[in-house]
């Protein structure tokens, strides 16, 4: 059975941040902010991604506050099991309910020396275990080559995967420079991007993935942003603070 998606994914990459308790706390706040009927038939999904020490807080206490939201894992060996040590396989993380992960975040390419051979092998591996990958690619400076080195940082990925797998993973254009920073990258520049991206796949692989953006995303600048037709955003500090979080959701969902 495919996986089904809202129109519209909202994931809050939550980094190094959020210990178990907060990661309950922050639960039980949104689901106080945002009952469930009020996101059921929005066409818009709100996903998490803790920590790992974090993902089973997560998926027991959003069931629990019905709290409407998706799991995802910030990242996924790229090994399917062995002797790893450190590592967590998606198999543990489809257990823990994960039904995204993101792969090659410039955090991890930049901290973790990420191969190319890694970078496809989460991805295989996130697939074989029916979670959704969403492969995170984005230039480091604010240039014209940026769509080029987008696009390869896509296709060296979409080339080592069969048609089925290219059907099921998210690419999410997340320029470096407008990661952290007070800058968002302005609608003609994530225009730009997503059609590049958009040909190139589909020219290349006849892969037509869902596009996010990601990049100091926040309550004040949604409503410029929600009109692009992406599939979506990921956001960073803005998902840490459930009041924000929901105040996202309610632009995209248009219930403001
Ligand atoms: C991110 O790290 O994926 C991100 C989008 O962070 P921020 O929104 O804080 O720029």
């Amino acid at each position: 059975m495919p996986v089904a998606f809202a129109p519209c994914l909202l994931a809050a990459n939550w980094k190094m941040n959020m210990d178990h308790l907060q990661t309950l706390e922050f639960i039980r706040e949104l689901s106080l902010l945002l009952p469930e009927k009020e996101a059921e038939g929005s066409g818009v999904e709100m996903a998490i991604f803790p920590p790992f020490t974090s993902l089973r807080t997560a998926q027991v206490f959003s069931a629990s506050y019905r709290c409407p939201l998706s799991l995802g894992a910030q990242d996924v060996s790229p090994h399917p099991s062995g002797a790893f040590t450190g590592e967590v396989s998606a198999s543990m993380l489809s257990r823990l309910g994960c039904k995204f992960v993101l792969v090659g975040h410039s955090e991890s390419r930049k901290n973790h020396h990420e191969t190319r051979e890694e970078l496809v092998g989460k991805v295989k591996n996130a697939i074989a275990c029916r979670i959704t990958p969403i492969l995170c690619v984005g230039e480091k400076e604010k240039s014209v080559e940026g769509l080029e080195e987008i696009c390869s940082q896509a296709e060296e990925v979409f080339c080592d995967l069969d048609p089925e797998e290219r059907g099921k993973v998210i690419v999410s254009y997340e320029p470096v420079w407008a990661i952290g920073s007070s800058v968002t990258a302005s609608p003609d520049i994530i225009r730009r991007a997503a059609g590049a991206l958009e040909s190139d796949l589909f020219g290349k692989f006849g892969a037509s993935p869902k596009i996010l953006y990601g990049g100091s995303v926040n309550e004040r600048n949604i409503e410029s942003l929600k009109g692009l037709g992406l599939g979506g955003f990921l956001v960073g500090r803005a998902g840490l603070n459930p009041a924000e979080f929901a105040s996202i959701f309610r632009c995209l969902a248009g219930k403001e």
